[in-house]
């Protein structure tokens, strides 16, 4: 999936009456967001998504951070230095670490803030390269990184960049982790009055009304029963 910006994803919901709002997309539309849910404990069952290095690769190319091309070449590389490529792995978990921790409590953290930023500037200071845009299969405008140096290192230069924007505009105020405390995705809130609570109304949002429903029930034959 492509990074768009919030006018693209953003719903419409003014003239709607709250119950009939339509679903938000089923995840974040941000890439350093979705990176955080690639962590373990956002997949519940599935586990780290990033369980090695050519996975990595993968989720960056299906997610419009690398292009096939790169990719290609990198896992030509990967496999002549494979202590290399482990190492970049253990450093792209690292960086979404550090990134899970800014989207759960950055906001109103300048301590916490400060710390991403040291590690984004730990990320963007080592990689030298060419910073381009290219036009995404989609359609969209891409931001990209060539580096012209090691190839393992500009890995990370699109996520800390996608970061690096919510922390540099206001929209960090806007992204949160889902209300429901089984569930550690995190997403960015683009409805018009910032109340939304669950990372996907189809999961986590229907879960929480049928058990809304349910206590209601209770409730009431409680009552009935008193
Ligand atoms: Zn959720």
């Amino acid at each position: 999936m492509p990074v768009s910006n919030s006018s693209t994803r953003r719903v419409d919901v003014k003239d709607r009456p709250p119950s009939d709002l339509p679903s938000p997309p089923s995840t974040s539309s941000r890439l350093w967001l979705d990176f955080v849910n690639t962590d373990a404990a956002a997949q519940a069952t599935r586990g780290d998504l990033l369980r090695d290095f050519d996975a990595l690769l993968s989720w960056l190319t299906a997610n419009g951070a690398l292009d096939d091309e790169r990719a290609a070449g990198i896992r030509r590389r990967a496999l002549l230095q494979p202590a290399a490529a482990a190492a970049s792995l253990v450093d792209a978990r690292r960086v979404r670490a550090a990134l899970r921790v800014l989207a759960e409590r950055g906001h109103g953290s300048a301590r916490i803030c400060d710390d991403a930023a040291t590690e984004i500037n730990r990320v963007l200071g080592r990689s030298a390269g060419t910073r381009r845009i290219d036009r995404h299969a989609t359609g969209e405008f891409m931001r990209s990184f060539a580096p012209t140096g090691d190839a393992f290192a500009g890995l990370m230069i699109p996520l800390v960049d996608s970061a690096a924007d919510a922390l540099v505009t206001s929209e960090l105020a806007r992204v949160r982790r889902c209300a429901d405390a089984r569930c550690h995705r995190v997403f960015v809130d683009s409805t018009k009055n910032g109340l939304r609570r669950w990372c996907d109304m189809g999961t986590c949002g229907n879960r929480a009304k049928a058990a809304r429903h349910r206590a209601k029930q209770l409730a009431r034959s409680v009552r009935a029963r008193g």
